[in-house]
């Protein structure tokens, strides 16, 4: 398809200038004209790689020109164009590659100014510098060629861009009126405007006084610039206005040779900007469909569902809204038994398999890899507990998978919705008799009662305390060293978030779930990458290396599309090398979107940031991913090497995983070494780094900097 495209445009081009001679020859003026639009059009429906078959092609077309007619000249005017064109491109490509792309303000217009005005503007000023130059274009003729390449431009684009537009947007594969309301009632404008220059009788607009044409389009420049691609077009409308009156009055017949700018000129401009608009809607509509749904499942997302839950419980009556928070266990399990897209496979299942027990007038949503949510609205609301046994009963009948069979673990907890609870409220019950019935042993169904009450509140009241000490930075910074096990030289701390509400310290893994359960993740985990970078910069050497931070990061950063610029912006602000920092991730962003994870990960890496594998071997361990992820480190989980002395099995586990790591040229830290045996045990198996009380615990910044001068001067003392 898109070979096709690329060879009927080189066509026009070769074609046109074939043809715009014969049609010069016969009528005795300057021959045909590249058209601007079509070179960028080609640009944005086939990529900026395609860039140089524009120039290609323009060579070709003035090769002809030449072969034909006067070469000197042709070759001069191959070679501007070549040029306008070639730096067009340039600016494209940074329009296009922008993420969300084309996300940028105006930049529509940017591009409707650079077909509509800059480019005859510029080719119009290379034209006089080059009429000097060779003194060769009579006066008449160069005014005949400004005329088709302003009024060739601006009639066409008016007249055919309601067309091209929607043609544009169709070879995108977008409609056009569903994609942006604002995109339509622009084709509906042009229609409009299109159809009257259409009606007029063309001799209407078929010549124009040159000089007053050429002035008369710097206001049309400023337009596009400012306001963008649908005022440019009132502005060219009103414009052409002017010009049908006025030629209306010199009466002027219209040549073929016009005619056959206008349609190509303005008609590739206008698939272009349709390409463009469709282009930059699509990415709208992606992005909206991403801030909406969760991308594995294509389920609604924590956000439609609390926009679905506020409308649910506006109109409340008794017992008329339930939430079933559905929590899965197991999930790690089976991706390291049967991979990544037969997991994929599986949640569908799961997702087929409650709406079979709740009807299709529930709301079924995914929040976290292991999380479903089920809204029940209407009668079947009043049936909730009942639902949620038979969602039980469905969910434990075994899956079968790669041939495989697999029994998931699932608890349900249940909540009636009540205006008074919010939203929020609603929920935080149903996570938390969702909670009970995980850790009880008899039913795995619990419905919220008064007794999960005080629970509930204190999670909520938790939940606000944090949000608070996000907004206010209030959280604290501890770092706790990671040391080579033969030299004992410093080579890394980690930052570990502290939080202390009225002097009582919450435990990290409590407040990262609240947040991370919230949303509030992408907030904090921005500042500890701040912070932890800002102190970081101010770090000495030690034993005359560098000392890098780690930084903890949550699955939801890494799929945050702004992770790569906040860590970017963190080490800017900081002056921090990319080297000095580490992120630390966890095997849980592989049940994520695996692909965004991957790539973000690679963009971290081409900035020089690398990545560790945290708690390594926790519960599975899916080792034929370890090599498909770009990380340099694996950290051993404290739970293996708590028992690394003492127990066999722990010992094994620890044994086969430095094994690995050598085989994949990883390196190894071992977290939580607590005593000398641990240590020794350690170095004998081959583990190159470790973290642990037994070198230091956890400090506030301060602390760790007197720390590690003290720590360097024992060393070398
Ligand atoms: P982690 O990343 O595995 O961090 C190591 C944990 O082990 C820390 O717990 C640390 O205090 C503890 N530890 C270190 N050495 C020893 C030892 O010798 N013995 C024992 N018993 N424990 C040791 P902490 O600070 O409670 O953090 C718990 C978890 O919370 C972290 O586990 C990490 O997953 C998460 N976390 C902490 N800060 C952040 C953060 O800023 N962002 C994110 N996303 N998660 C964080
Ligand atoms: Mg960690
Ligand atoms: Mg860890």
């Amino acid at each position: 398809m898109r070979i096709a495209i690329a060879v009927l445009f080189v066509g026009l081009y070769v074609g046109g200038a074939a043809w715009g001679i014969d049609v010069a020859g016969a009528s005795g003026i300057s021959p045909w004209y590249p058209p601007a639009g079509l070179s960028l059009a080609l640009v944005i429906l086939l990529g900026p790689r395609w860039a140089p078959l524009i120039v290609v092609g323009d060579l070709a077309q003035w090769a002809i020109v030449g072969h034909r007619g006067d070469l000197p000249l042709a070759t001069a005017f191959a070679l501007v164009q070549a040029g306008i064109f070639a730096g067009a491109g340039v600016l494209l490509r940074r329009l296009l590659q922008a993420e969300p792309p084309l996300a940028r303000l105006n930049d529509v217009g940017i591009f409707g100014a650079i077909g509509v005005v800059a480019t005859p503007l510029l080719a119009a000023v290379a034209v006089i510098g080059l009429d000097v130059a060779f003194g060769e274009l009579p006066a008449d003729a160069f005014a005949e060629q400004i005329r088709v390449f302003f009024i060739g431009d601006a009639v066409a684009i008016v007249a055919f861009t309601p067309a091209l537009l929607t043609a544009g947007a169709w070879v995108q594969g977008v409609s056009l009126r569903a994609a942006s309301p604002s995109a339509a009632g622009f084709g509906v404008n042009d229609a409009l405007m299109g159809l009257s220059v259409i009606l007029l009788p063309p001799s209407l607009i078929a010549a124009f006084d040159d000089r007053l044409l050429f002035i008369s389009l710097l206001p049309l420049a400023w337009v596009a610039l400012r306001r963008g691609l649908p005022a440019a077009t009132f502005a060219v409308a009103a414009w052409a206005t002017v010009a049908v009156v006025a030629v209306a009055v010199w009466d002027i017949g219209l040549r073929l040779v016009e005619m056959q700018s206008f349609v190509l000129a303005g008609g590739a401009l206008a698939l272009a900007s349709g390409a463009v608009v469709s282009e930059r809607e699509r990415g709208r509509a992606r992005l909206a469909y991403l801030a909406l749904h969760d991308d594995v499942t294509g389920l609604p997302n924590r956000h439609r569902l609390m926009l679905a839950l506020t409308d649910a419980l506006a109109r409340e009556e008794r017992r008329s809204v339930a939430i079933l928070v559905v929590q899965l266990r197991g999930l790690r399990q089976i991706l390291a038994g049967v991979g990544r897209e037969a997991l994929d496979e599986l949640l569908a299942v799961i997702a087929d398999r409650l709406r079979s027990v709740t009807g299709p007038d529930a709301t079924l949503a995914r929040l976290s890899p292991s999380r479903f949510v089920v809204m029940l609205d209407g009668p079947s609301a009043r049936r909730a507990e009942t639902i949620a046994d038979r969602a039980l009963t469905e969910l434990s009948a075994p899956a079968e998978l790669d041939g495989r069979e697999f029994t998931l673990d699932a608890s349900i907890g249940v909540a009636y919705g009540a205006r008074e609870h919010g939203p929020d409220g609603v929920l935080a019950r149903a996570d938390a008799a969702t909670a009970r019935a995980a850790s009880q042993t008899g039913s795995r169904r619990v419905l919220f009662d008064a007794t999960l009450e005080e629970e509930a509140r204190q999670r909520r009241e938790l939940e606000r305390q944090l949000r608070r000490a996000i907004d206010d930075e209030a959280l604290e910074l501890h770092f706790q060293p990671i040391v080579d096990l033969d030299s004992s030289v410093v080579l890394d701390a980690e930052a570990l978030a502290r939080w202390s509400p009225d002097g009582a310290a919450i435990p990290p893994t409590v407040f990262i779930e609240i947040a991370e359960q919230t949303g509030l993740i992408l907030r904090l985990g921005r500042w500890v990458l701040r912070e932890a970078c800002r102190q970081a910069a101010a770090w000495p050497t030690s034993a005359g290396r560098p000392v890098s931070v780690s930084v903890n990061v949550s699955p939801m950063q890494l799929q945050d599309a702004g992770f790569v610029d906040d860590v970017r912006r963190a080490l800017g602000e900081a002056g921090l090398p990319a080297s000095r920092l580490r992120i630390e991730v966890t095997e849980s962003i592989l049940l994520d979107d695996l692909e965004t994870a991957l790539s973000r990960l690679a963009a971290l890496r081409a900035l020089g940031v690398t990545a560790m594998l945290d708690d390594f071997g926790t519960g599975y361990s899916s080792l034929s991913w370890v090599q498909r992820l770009p990380v340099t480190t694996l950290k051993i989980d404290r739970s293996f090497v708590a028992g690394v002395a003492d127990r066999e099995i722990d010992r094994a586990i620890v044994a086969a995983t430095l094994g690995l790591a050598r085989a994949l040229h990883l390196e190894t830290v071992a977290e939580g070494v607590e005593d000398e045996r641990q240590r020794d045990v350690l170095r004998q198996l081959g583990c190159a780094r470790m973290q642990g009380f037994l070198v230091a615990r956890p400090m506030p910044g301060d602390a760790f900097l007197v720390w590690l001068e003290r720590y360097d001067t024992r060393m070398s003392a």
